[in-house]
């Protein structure tokens, strides 16, 4: 659950006057409430706000879900989740980022299919086809596991708040912003191409909050569409449900990784090797090592010449979904705007450029003053400390820094007395330390009150923010220990799962702890909503 709609009144079951640390009468309600139950009754909250953190860790999702880490791969989830109900293999085959993308939270969304109140299996984007695959194969393989009702839980209805559903808060009913501006941060050499992107938010009403994220519905590149329609030889104007076909595919269908039914679709159109290939990567195999490079343009081109019916080639398809970022800009310092900090995803496969949906709709296609549809992500367990004097440590390389740039901007708009860290690292000093004067302006005011910086293609060796953090370990300790939030932000796979270790590190030099005894601080602190990701 988010905590930034007023907050329960904390009902704490360890009393004030027990002989314990503001730290350990936190981690022990947290404990308790996990242990009874408790965390969803309204009312009974940990001291700190963060009802779920502390059962997720001890007792809720986290330990009975040992798959719930965004970190592993899907083999090593499904194997966690052998033997265990539907439901649950369903849940492990979700991308664990509880992102909120599809509507809910990775949880929800396997009760919902599970109960047959959801059908579709294609909506979880950061788990992208292999989890769409996996989730069509465990519903194929267990059919009746539909008809089981399984209740609602209340994670899906808090992605929705506030207040639930309203327009501008959920995917179904997005609201206009307004486009204003991208700019990129990078100097001339780099080889990142990261925007800082303004939208005007003032004729929404929308309201968020650091550590919320914007929904946003892209459209795809047009010379794409063009291409995919040539390719068919099929009309732009063809009337496909209320819209022309072109329009179609502009706006509502998916035209990146082809979906195993297109391949299923082709495969009766052609005849021969062509057929057996495509039945092959319909089965989800890849023989050739090449599966990765179709798209549903390279389908086409590849085993056409093929005229599907637009009809029935739209079926094959998955829709085209809002993909979500990271505000990076804060409500106090800029009202009525919203801020994002985008990296364009840009690659070549097959010979040719492949272009990121949304990112290079905003870098590239998005026109000043263009209309956007829009809806704000609360946050899930991402936010500033309620306690504006509580000390932050923020690790967020490249784009990861996203979010505390609405930190630092929200604490400094409020005057916020509490410290603040920010380790923050990218590839070379000289054309990717972005939001340097900002950074400089935050430090002159003492809304930073340090930056530790790590560019990891400078020297010969690699450096990257975990190092700086255990190079500074005892001062890292030492803000640890009188209070401080951790938070981290960024790529998921490593980089957040060597922050990790490295704070597990520093308590081990510095508390003097067995590694058992560090691995359990750092559980401690995201017990306690002390240590909080929002990693993709
Ligand atoms: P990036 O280029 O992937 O990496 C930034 C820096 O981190 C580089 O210096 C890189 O070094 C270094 N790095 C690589 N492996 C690392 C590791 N194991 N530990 C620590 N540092 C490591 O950055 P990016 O493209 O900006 O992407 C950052 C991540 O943030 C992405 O996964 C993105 O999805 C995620 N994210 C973005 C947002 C947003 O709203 N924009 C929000 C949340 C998360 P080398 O490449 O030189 O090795």
């Amino acid at each position: 659950m988010t905590i930034h709609e007023p907050a329960p009144k904390p009902v704490p079951l360890i009393p004030e006057t027990a002989p314990f640390s503001i730290e350990q009468r936190s981690w022990l309600n947290g404990f308790f409430a996990g242990l009874m139950s408790l965390d969803h009754q309204p009312g009974i909250v940990a001291v700190n706000g963060v009802p779920d953190v502390a059962a997720k860790a001890l007792g809720g999702v986290g330990d009975d879900a040992p798959w719930h880490d965004p970190a592993m791969t899907i083999a090593e989830r499904m194997t966690l989740a052998e033997n265990r109900p539907q439901r649950r293999k369903l849940f492990a085959a979700m991308a664990q980022q509880d992102c909120g993308q599809c509507g809910y939270l990775c949880e929800s969304y396997a009760d919902k299919l599970a109960s047959g109140e959801e059908q579709r299996t294609n909506l979880c984007v950061p788990g992208g086809k292999d989890t769409s695959r996996m989730l069509k194969t465990l519903i194929e393989a267990a059919p009746t596991a539909t008809a089981v009702s399984v209740a609602p839980t209340e994670q899906a209805q808090e992605l929705n708040t506030p207040p639930a559903g309203a327009p501008g808060y959920c995917r179904e009913k997005p609201l206009t912003a307004i486009f204003k501006s991208s700019r990129r941060l990078n100097a001339d050499g780099s080889e990142k191409d990261t925007r800082h992107i303004v939208f005007d938010l003032s004729a929404t009403g929308l309201a968020y909050e650091p550590g919320d994220s914007i929904g946003l519905m892209p459209s795809n590149d047009p010379e794409l569409v063009d291409s995919v329609l040539a390719a068919m030889k099929a009309p732009a104007d063809f009337p496909v449900g209320g819209k022309t076909f072109r329009d179609a595919l502009l706006n509502d269908y998916a035209l990146g990784l082809a979906p195993d039914m297109l391949f299923e679709f082709a495969s009766y159109m052609v005849g021969g090797a062509r057929r057996q290939k495509l039945k092959t990567l319909a089965k989800g195999q890849d023989p050739d090592g090449d599966a990765a490079t179709f798209d549903v343009l390279h389908v086409l081109e590849t085993f056409g010449p093929m005229h599907p019916d637009p009809e029935a080639f739209l079926e094959c398809l998955d829709p085209l979904q809002p993909r979500l970022y990271s505000i990076s800009s804060s409500p106090l310092a800029t009202p009525g705007e919203l801020h994002l900090t985008v990296d364009a995803v840009r690659y070549t496969a097959s010979a040719r450029t492949r272009l990121g949906v949304a990112s290079t709709f905003l870098c590239d296609r998005a026109t000043p003053n263009a209309a956007v549809n829009v809806y704000i992500q609360k946050a899930h367990g991402f936010a500033l400390p309620a306690d504006p004097s509580a000390p932050i440590i923020m690790v967020g390389p490249g784009t990861g820094v996203a979010p505390f740039r609405s930190f630092l901007w929200h604490r400094h708009a409020q005057k916020a007395p509490g410290k603040s860290w920010l380790f923050f690292g990218h590839q070379r000093e000289a054309t990717d330390f972005y939001y340097r004067d900002e950074f400089e302006t935050l430090a002159g005011s003492g809304a930073l009150t340090r930056l530790s910086t790590a560019w990891s293609r400078d020297a010969g060796k690699k450096v990257y923010v975990q190092d700086r953090m255990r190079e500074d370990g005892a001062e890292l300790w030492t803000w640890l220990k009188s209070g401080a939030h951790f938070y981290v932000c960024g790529d998921a796979k490593r980089m957040a799962k060597d922050v990790e270790a490295a704070v597990a590190a520093i308590a081990e030099d510095h508390g003097h702890m067995s590694l058992a005894g560090a691995k359990d601080f750092v559980t401690e602190l995201k017990a306690a909503g002390r240590y909080q990701a929002d990693v993709y």
